[in-house]
């Protein structure tokens, strides 16, 4: 299980700052920063430990095995952020 971000982000970047293993993009050096619509958790490197929740300040940030219905797609939309090229 890895955490999902969904569409309440506001990419104020905090949980990229308290984020242990720096899986969330993405980042102001990334070249798609100033065009993404919101961050992306890279499920594959999160270690599932909650600090992104705890900073996050919309609540955008859910564990993939609580994702409401509503945001359902949004595990695949994180996980596909890093699967094309970046
Ligand atoms: S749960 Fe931990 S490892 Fe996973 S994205 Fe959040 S801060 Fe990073
Ligand atoms: S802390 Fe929340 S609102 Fe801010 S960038 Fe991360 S997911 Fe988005």
């Amino acid at each position: 299980m890895a955490y999902v971000v969904g569409p309440a982000c506001v990419a104020d970047y905090s949980c990229v700052e308290v984020c242990p293993v720096d899986c969330i993009r993405p980042r102001p050096d990334d070249p798609d920063f100033d065009t993404a619509e919101q961050l992306y958790i890279d499920p594959v490197t999160c270690i599932d430990c909650e600090a992104c929740v705890t900073a996050c300040p919309v609540e955008a940030i859910h564990a993939a095995a609580q994702l409401p219905v509503a945001f359902a797609s949004y595990a695949d939309i994180n996980a596909d952020y890093f699967r094309g090229p970046r």
